[in-house]
């Protein structure tokens, strides 16, 4: 089973086409809510403190991969959860498969909204919680100071694998 973390603040659920995006995937899989806590100065730093928490209980989980994804990214693609584990599988340094949000550009930003991580990621990288810039240098630092990569899934389908909602 392919555990999906997803951080939820209090009183917030999951959006129906969020939910029908993650159900539509070709894997078994489990949504796994984690409470967002904290408090944090702005909302780059929150969003620190929200993703080392993520990080930790990826740490915990006995699965090898699991899916880091926020609470408003809609997956189109119900082959994507499948095609970065295959890619993850298939490559002993690569160690994180980011799904591609409309043309974002790489490997000089990565949207952080729906990563596949394996697991030993969790106990080697942390995120800035004082940063008040994208959080995906700091991974890319962590990841290239070990020799590790990651990539997009993919460069053919840019813009498909997910969209953001609104809501
Ligand atoms: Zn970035």
């Amino acid at each position: 089973m392919l555990p999906v973390l997803i951080p939820l603040r209090d009183g917030h659920g999951i959006a129906r086409p969020v939910l029908e995006g993650i159900l539509s995937q070709n894997v078994p899989l489990e949504v796994v809510p984690v409470s967002r806590v904290g408090q944090a100065g702005n909302r780059r730093a929150g969003e620190g403190l929200c993703r080392n928490i993520l990080l930790a209980v990826l740490s915990k989980l006995s699965s090898e991969v699991a899916v880091m994804m926020d609470r408003d990214v809609v997956l189109t693609d119900s082959a994507a959860f499948e095609a970065a584990c295959l890619r993850l599988h298939a490559d002993e340094l690569l160690k994180v498969v980011h799904l591609r949000y409309k043309a974002e550009a790489g490997p000089e930003h990565y949207d952080l909204g729906a990563v596949v991580f394996k697991r030993e990621v969790a106990t080697q990288v942390m995120f800035d919680v004082t940063s008040r810039v994208c959080h995906c240098g700091k991974l890319t630092e962590h990841l290239n100071s070990l020799g590790w990569r990651q990539d997009y899934l993919s460069d053919a389908v840019q813009g498909q694998e997910y969209t953001y909602t609104r809501g």
